[in-house]
């Protein structure tokens, strides 16, 4: 039997597709959410879900959440002296929703699509897909979360019509009927505000063909921050520092700040108790108030949209539907600040929690060729930059090491590319292509590949032009072939090394190091902050507004160089204009 599975940051969920419905399938405690969060009790037992969840609160050196973050990654988990990665601790969650099922279908289960995060490199693909496989699973498809939401929704022509049969089980809404309507084309954004993460994707439905055309994020905000929030401000509000709690106190305040945030979906006040130091606090808090306190984390939430409407070409008038996904969409102030950011009421016609699972279970029915679901074909995006190493210049100035992206980000794929570049200096021999990933304007800050070296006819610089065609296919392989044109000689490389893609978290990481360990004139603040911005700027942009921030850039740093007080001040007061102008 096959199943779709959402294995997410803070909840994980199973789900089939029987008798023309997608329908999510209730756990060993009747709940629909399974939390995914693992520990290891006394007798050195596994536990999954709210049990690990309960046992961590009063160990909390046995157990371990939000692992979905590190997956691919070779960050160790250590559980009461015991090592596991993110790989492992999800077998355990993904063997735990296999038995789950097994027992209410009554039939084993040995098939799932799961679904990953849009953003997920192939890395972190296959390590969800290895623990599928450690949990007895063959997984047949990844799927992209947003892409399920999208599905569920009724994007696609398969109408997500909630059906009674949640409600009879009193546990919402579980179940979607596939419709087999004719489609529609449409564009939608989906918001997904889960617990430890945002995800923002534009979708495009067309001629039965649904494509990612966008993603962006913040691997670094979801409903936790939130909460955290709520729990800050009651220390506030009782007057304990609450830095100097205990882990346990820690971990019940963030339980009481849980349940009082969950409260705000009902009522415009909530009551918040917590009982610190042996003494039982009870503190109100109004809606207002907290939205408030809220609006630096939903300041945080404006930019990735701003991003994939930038790089999906899209306005926000020309999105069809606005889909919600995520618990944390549940809570009122995110809300109204979507409703705020986009004219509209979002929809949530599903279940946030269960959307993504059951989107993956209709996924299932289309992969069953059942009769009663319209197939839909998925399309994938390439989800960083591809490119390689050019000199940079306007013919009286040069700069060496500038990153030239050919493949650029949330490209749909499979895809193919080509660049011509010439020779750089006279008398050259030969030419070598580097082949980078990445965001940086220059070479250097991004991830080299592999590079291919080619001979060519010796002449003055710029005589000899070089074809570079970047070819990626859908199971994220890299192929790269360099031409010269005089010769019609080739070299061809096909790029696999994936221990050697970089993760979110160690590009963030390499940016650090990268930009503490530069000692120039730049260090000079003003001048760094623009420069800084200049640089965020070019990772937000593509394509002519890429060319025309890295021109600017070029320019301050030829002034920079140049260390005349003056001329920098004139300088950098012109690009922080120009930057102004920009960010609108
Ligand atoms: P997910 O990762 O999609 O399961 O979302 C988990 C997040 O949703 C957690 O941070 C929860 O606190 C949050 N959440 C769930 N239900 C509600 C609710 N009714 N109001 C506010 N936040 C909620």
């Amino acid at each position: 039997m096959l199943v779709g599975i959402d294995l997410g940051t803070t909840n994980s969920l199973v789900a089939c597709f029987r008798d023309g419905k997608a329908q999510v399938i209730p756990n060993r405690l009747g709940k629909l959410l399974t939390p995914s969060v693992v520990a290891i009790d006394e007798d050195g037992m596994i536990l999954v879900g709210e049990t690990a969840r309960e046992f961590g609160i009063l160990h909390p050196l046995s157990v371990a959440s939000v692992f979905k973050r590190s997956m691919g990654t070779d960050r160790v988990f250590e559980l009461d002296g015991m090592k596991f990665d993110a790989e492992e601790l999800s077998r355990f969650v993904l063997r735990s929703l296999k038995e789950d099922a097994e027992v209410f279908l009554g039939c084993p289960v040995d098939e799932a699509i799961i679904s990953v995060p849009a953003y997920f490199n192939d890395l972190q693909r296959k390590a969800t897909k290895r623990a599928g496989e450690l949990a007895g699973l063959k997984v047949s498809r990844i799927i992209n979360e947003p892409t399920a939401a999208a599905i569920a929704h009724g994007v696609g022509g398969n109408a997500a019509r909630p059906t009674a049969d949640g409600a009879a089980q009193g546990v919402g809404v579980v179940c979607v009927e596939a419709s087999n309507e004719d489609p529609v084309d449409e564009r939608c954004l989906v918001f997904d505000l889960g617990g430890g993460t945002f995800d923002v994707s534009i979708l495009e439905f067309f001629a039965c063909i649904m494509e990612v055309h966008a993603i962006a994020g913040d691997n670094f905000i979801g409903g936790e921050d939130f909460t955290d929030l709520l729990a800050t401000m009651f220390c506030a509000r009782v007057g304990v520092a609450r830095i100097l709690l205990d882990e346990r106190t820690q971990a019940e305040l963030m339980k009481a700040a849980e349940i009082a945030k969950c409260k705000f979906s009902e009522s415009e006040k909530v009551t918040m108790t917590c009982t610190i130091n042996g003494q039982m606090h009870s503190e109100d808090f109004t809606l207002d108030e907290y939205e408030q306190s809220c609006q630096p984390l939903l300041e945080r939430l404006r930019r990735p949209i701003e991003r994939s409407l930038r790089d999906a070409d899209v306005h926000l008038d020309q999105l069809d539907r606005i889909i919600l996904v995520g618990g944390a969409t549940r809570l009122p102030v995110v809300r109204r600040f979507v409703e705020k950011m986009f004219h509209r009421a979002p929809e949530a016609l599903v279940d946030p929690d269960t959307a993504v699972a059951l989107g993956a279970a209709l996924q299932c029915g289309m992969k069953m060729r059942d009769a009663e679901i319209s197939e839909v074909v998925l399309t994938d995006v390439c989800p960083f930059t591809l490119g390689t190493e050019v000199v940079a210049g306007n013919g009286t100035f040069e700069e060496p090491g500038h990153f030239l992206p050919i493949i650029e980000r949330n490209t749909v794929i499979p895809v193919s590319r080509r660049q011509r570049v010439s020779t750089a200096h006279d008398n050259q021999s030969q030419v070598v292509v580097k082949i980078l990933q990445g965001e940086s304007r220059m070479a250097a800050n991004n991830l080299l590949l592999g590079e291919i070296t080619a001979a060519v006819p010796v002449g003055p610089r710029g005589a000899e032009a070089i074809d570079v065609v970047f070819t990626y296919d859908l199971n994220s392989l890299l192929e790269v072939e360099v031409t010269i044109v005089s010769t019609g000689e080739t070299t061809k490389m096909v790029v696999q090394n994936e221990e050697h893609k970089l993760s979110d978290e160690e590009v963030a990481r390499r940016f650090e190091r990268l930009a503490y360990l530069k000692q120039n004139p730049r260090e000079d603040e003003a001048n760094r902050l623009q420069l800084l911005r200049g640089e965020r700027l070019y990772e937000e942009s593509t394509g002519e507004r890429r060319e025309i921030i890295d021109r600017a850039m070029m320019e301050f740093d030829r002034v920079l160089n140049r260390q005349d007080f003056y001329e920098i001040e004139v300088a950098r007061e012109r690009l922080r204009k120009f930057l102004d102008s920009l960010e609108g």
